[in-house]
């Protein structure tokens, strides 16, 4: 381990002075999710959604009066969560997807300033893998523009430089290059997680990260807006991606799927045979890991703690300058294994052609 690569790791500085050592996992936050009070203990940051909270009139007064209070101590953000890591805010785009919001941007934007959130996302425009060119192009000129009005708004957080563009791979570099021009301090990719499936292509996806972090620069930290497949974050870590934000803990045991460092199980079989064992302590508590698959609650603790870990695992190899690539290998040989029908391992190795 070489001290040099020590210092010029790159790591995320919010405006608080603080630094934290990359990649990160925020889960997105929900109010009355005890998930979230269960599994605090492997939370490094989460994600909340300021439109909800900006929504409901009263709390959003509330939030937004004790900002001169709070301006020595915790923001009124944290207070409200409860919790004192880095919080990041997302600002109602998803929902924007569905639904006219009555929302605008340089009021969502200060909103998430007043109330002291670290990264402060623009109310980008979302852009789904069947949008034709003209409308990518679109929606790509609006949030160039919301970012830029953003940015001269925000004082207290970091705001993040939102690329879009859809499924065009140019409008994906001249959105990143735009993000590069406009010097923001944090980049976030837009709609690139609806690319991924269950073949886990990394055709498109990593095409599309390895060129922004090359735009970007080496210093800029890169977050993966929605990304949250356990399988898939250390390939992005790979591509240059640092920051990951989801709630696919809880979508996954909806279906009753069962996370693994190697691909989500649709039931306990591998398990049972020993091919796996979760050292989490949702599994290790249980009776048996049948009994973790028939539990909801226990199976979105699990599936939580699975991401958590992925991404500390990461961080942890990264920090004592492991072999990614030798950690890669190890991961596709038991992927590809269970799943030969996955693209994962495929698309890997063709974009290193
Ligand atoms: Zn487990």
């Amino acid at each position: 381990m070489s001290l040099g690569s020590m210092a010029d790791r790159r790591t995320l500085r919010t405006k608080d002075g603080v630094r934290h050592a990359l990649p990160l996992f925020l889960p997105v936050y929900q109010p009355r999710e005890p998930v979230f009070q269960l599994a605090r203990e492997e939370i490094d940051g989460c994600i909340v959604n300021a439109y909800f909270l900006y929504k409901q009139r009263e709390l959003r007064e509330q939030l937004a009066e004790r900002y001169a209070e709070w301006l020595t101590g915790p923001s009124s953000l944290k207070a409200h969560v409860g919790f004192s890591g880095l919080i990041a805010t997302d600002s109602g785009a998803f929902q924007g997807l569905t639904r006219r919001l009555y929302l605008k941007n340089a009021d969502i934007v200060r909103f998430q300033d007043r109330i002291g959130s670290d990264i402060i996302s623009p109310l980008d425009l979302i852009t789904p893998p069947g949008d034709k060119r003209t409308t990518a192009l679109g929606k790509m000129r609006t949030t160039h523009k919301r970012v830029g009005q953003a940015l001269a708004i925000a004082e207290r957080g970091l705001v993040a430089g939102v690329q879009q563009g859809g499924r065009f791979l140019d409008l994906r570099r001249d959105s990143a290059a735009h993000m590069a021009e406009l010097e923001v301090e944090y980049l976030a990719i837009g709609s690139l997680v609806p690319f991924f499936n269950r073949a886990h292509s990394l055709a498109f996806a990593g095409a599309v990260l390895r060129d922004a972090r090359r735009l970007i620069g080496e210093q800029v930290p890169m977050h993966v807006y929605g990304a949250g497949e356990p399988v898939e974050l250390p390939f992005m870590v790979a591509l240059g991606a640092d920051v990951f934000d989801s709630s696919s803990y809880a979508h996954y045991a909806r279906g009753g799927w069962y996370m693994t460092p190697y691909g989500a199980l649709a039931d306990p079989g591998r398990l049972l045979a020993g091919e796996y064992r979760c050292p989490c302590p949702h599994c290790v508590g249980a009776e048996s890991v049948e009994a973790v698959f028939a539990d909801f609650e226990a199976l979105k603790a699990h599936n939580l703690w699975t991401i958590c870990h992925t991404v500390r695992e990461l961080r942890a190899l990264l920090a004592r300058d492991g072999d990614l690539n030798h950690h890669l290998q190890a991961l596709l040989d038991v992927h590809q294994r269970w799943f030969p029908e996955s693209r994962l391992g495929p698309t890997w190795e063709a974009l290193h052609e």
